[in-house]
């Protein structure tokens, strides 16, 4: 589709559009517009810039009856900031239609004046969950004659924790609804979501559909105790944000990972002596971006749910060919471009011949001696992980967090990273820059009326 013409559209809408200065449709307003506007459900791969809220926010205000004062549409955002956005762009949209009510409910400002308007009639809501959920539980929002559940930027609000209140909100809108997908990526969760609670969706991926995985692979031959100075030299060049580095070993885990922390690199090593806890830790932190390094054997790595990664190291040669192409596959996902690099020692060569016979071409070899000359330049993580004292069990919900650190600790949204529930703690990631902000108002605070403590975990 390349008109917005070839949409049944009303004039009023086409001419809105027109004004708004939108010629032709977004590749992901191309693919979604036609089976949304047919009242069908939609999961679509989209990121901010694509287009999305068009591409949800035509069809809703389209199929809206303004006479009667319910609301229809409600949209869940993972934060303040995409809540308000999000409004913003469906006033506009909505000029195509007189009388149109949008309410934003965020969390972090009170909720008096929120009831106020609430209690006035409202044909479109946009918020986040956790002050959704506080207004269904007062019975100030009721979703009885909702027709349309818009979900944006799912893998966010999964990212930060707002998994049950999302399924508890969607428990208590109407079975019949049309419900509307839209994600950055398609990890595990987001699918299993969709198929919970979506009906025959119609599969939007416009960007890339499943493409083969885009990864550069390079050998380097090495000294026999080479493996740290390479490692180091290569995490150097290339500064990535995160990055997988397999052991063969536990033992080497923990001498690679200590060593990197020496060179004040941000590691931490991952293996099977970990007890749970710890385990958690390790993986939030590498999870919310406050450690960029993990070191870890294939054991301890399996069934981790990691986006895609843009560096895989294979400190030491993979045992077979299965293992190597498993461990490789963490990076390059989803369109985004991957490195793999494979340490290897004369006495190693072996593993590598089998490697080549096993997939039947040969390896690419880079230069060691030039890679050893990189200077070494750590990369700091971009996130730092407070630890607070106080998790599911005590009632705490994300929003509860979110709210605390947007609303009284002042912080804005775009500052607050993943948020992870345990029973009796909780992980929020911080904007390395606000961190120390965040602790030290966080301490002054109160979450659910109560004092808290919080320590950098
Ligand atoms: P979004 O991804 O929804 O945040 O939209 C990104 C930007 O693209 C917004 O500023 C929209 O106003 C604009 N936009 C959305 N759809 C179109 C279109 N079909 N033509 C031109 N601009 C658009």
């Amino acid at each position: 589709m390349s008109s917005f013409s070839q949409l049944n559209l009303s004039a009023p809408m086409r001419a809105n559009l027109e004004k708004l200065g939108f010629a032709t449709p977004t590749p992901v307003q191309a693919a979604a517009l036609p089976p949304a506007l047919a009242g069908k459900d939609v999961i679509a791969q989209a990121q901010t810039g694509s287009g999305k809220t068009a591409a949800f926010g035509i069809p809703v205000i389209e199929q809206l009856t303004v006479a009667s004062f319910s609301v229809q549409t409600l949209v869940l955002c993972p934060t303040r900031e995409l809540a308000d956005q999000v409004a913003k762009a469906l006033r506009e949209l909505a000029r195509a239609k007189e009388n149109v009510k949008i309410i934003s409910l965020c969390g972090g400002v009170s909720i008096g004046p929120q009831i106020g308007s609430l209690s006035h009639g409202a044909h479109i809501v946009v918020g986040t969950p956790g002050r959704i959920q506080d207004h269904l539980r007062k019975g100030t929002l009721k979703l009885n004659l909702l027709k349309t559940l818009v979900l944006d930027e799912a893998d966010r609000m999964l990212d930060m924790g707002f998994e049950e209140a999302v399924e508890d909100i969607i428990g208590q809108s109407p079975s019949s609804r049309q419900t509307l997908m839209f994600s950055a990526t398609w990890p595990k969760p987001i699918r299993t979501l969709s198929e919970r609670y979506q009906r025959a969706p119609v599969d939007v991926r416009v960007e890339q559909a499943s493409v083969p995985p885009d990864i550069t692979e390079t050998f380097y031959e090495i000294a026999p105790g080479q493996q740290l100075d390479a490692l180091a030299a290569l995490l150097s060049r290339h500064q990535p944000d995160s990055c997988i580095a397999f052991c063969n070993t536990k033992e080497q885990c923990d001498n690679v990972a200590a060593a990197l922390n020496n060179l004040e690199f941000s590691a931490l090593a991952l293996h099977g002596d970990l007890e749970q806890k710890d385990r958690d830790s390790v993986l939030v932190r590498f999870g919310n971006k406050s450690c960029s390094v993990l070191v870890a054997t294939d054991v301890a790595a399996r069934g981790l749910d990691i986006k895609s990664l843009p560096l895989v190291v294979n400190v030491e040669p993979a045992r077979d060919a299965e293992v190597y192409t498993h461990r490789i596959g963490r990076t390059g996902r989803a369109g985004e471009q991957g490195l793999a690099v494979t340490f290897c020692t004369p006495a190693q060569s072996h593993k590598i011949n089998r490697l080549e016979s096993a997939r039947k071409t040969p390896v690419k070899w880079g230069n060691s001696s030039e890679l050893l000359t990189a200077p070494l330049e750590p990369r700091l993580p971009v996130m730092t992980t407070l630890c607070i004292a106080g998790g599911r069990k005590d009632k705490m919900r994300p929003g509860d967090v979110l709210g605390a650190l947007t609303g009284e600790a002042g912080l804005p949204g775009s500052a607050v990273g993943k948020i992870d529930l345990f029973d009796f703690q909780c992980f929020v990631a911080i904007d390395k820059g606000l961190a120390a902000t965040a602790l030290k108002r966080l301490e002054s605070g109160r979450i659910k009326g109560r004092k808290i403590r919080v320590r950098y975990a």
